[in-house]
């Protein structure tokens, strides 16, 4: 009977090395895919009792607050939930104030009078001679605006 050679154990790396990180921002789609649930109201609390308003910003789908409490989505307390999202539709867009710094930055980079986006000559000509068609917005660029 042939004989199994003994196992061996696996190769785990002491450590890795990361390349490189991507940060974005979730579209509407993403955000209601991840979402538990639709806030839908602006209240808190019912009024007769300290219970919390379906929907509300406090619902228990999103986690819990208090240390005896049960969060709804996944069964642990405040200790061990990390926390669940919840989505807010507006009715017209708007800017996200942790953005707006950049977003403004961003703009500054495009003329509205040439509608072009704003470049050193020196680096106009290498993005002509790469033959660029699209130009990465650098919105903390030191060129002057
Ligand atoms: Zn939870």
């Amino acid at each position: 009977m042939p004989t199994l050679p003994a196992p061996t154990a696996p190769q785990i790396p002491t450590h890795k090395r990361i390349s490189s990180l991507k940060f974005g921002v979730f579209a509407p789609s993403d955000i209601q895919k991840l979402a538990e649930l639709q806030c839908t109201t602006h209240l808190l609390h019912e009024t007769t009792t300290p219970t919390t308003v379906p929907n509300g910003l406090l619902d228990a789908r999103m986690g819990v607050s208090e240390k005896m409490a049960i969060c709804e989505t996944c069964g642990m307390t405040l200790q061990d939930c990390a926390g669940h999202f919840g989505y807010i539709q507006l009715a017209l867009p708007v800017f996200h104030v942790g953005y707006l710094t950049t977003v403004i930055k961003i703009l500054q980079q495009v003329c509205t009078t040439e509608r072009r986006v704003r470049l050193h000559e020196s680096d106009r000509e290498e993005k002509a001679r790469e033959g660029s068609k699209t130009i990465a917005l650098n919105a903390f660029t030191d060129h002057p605006i």
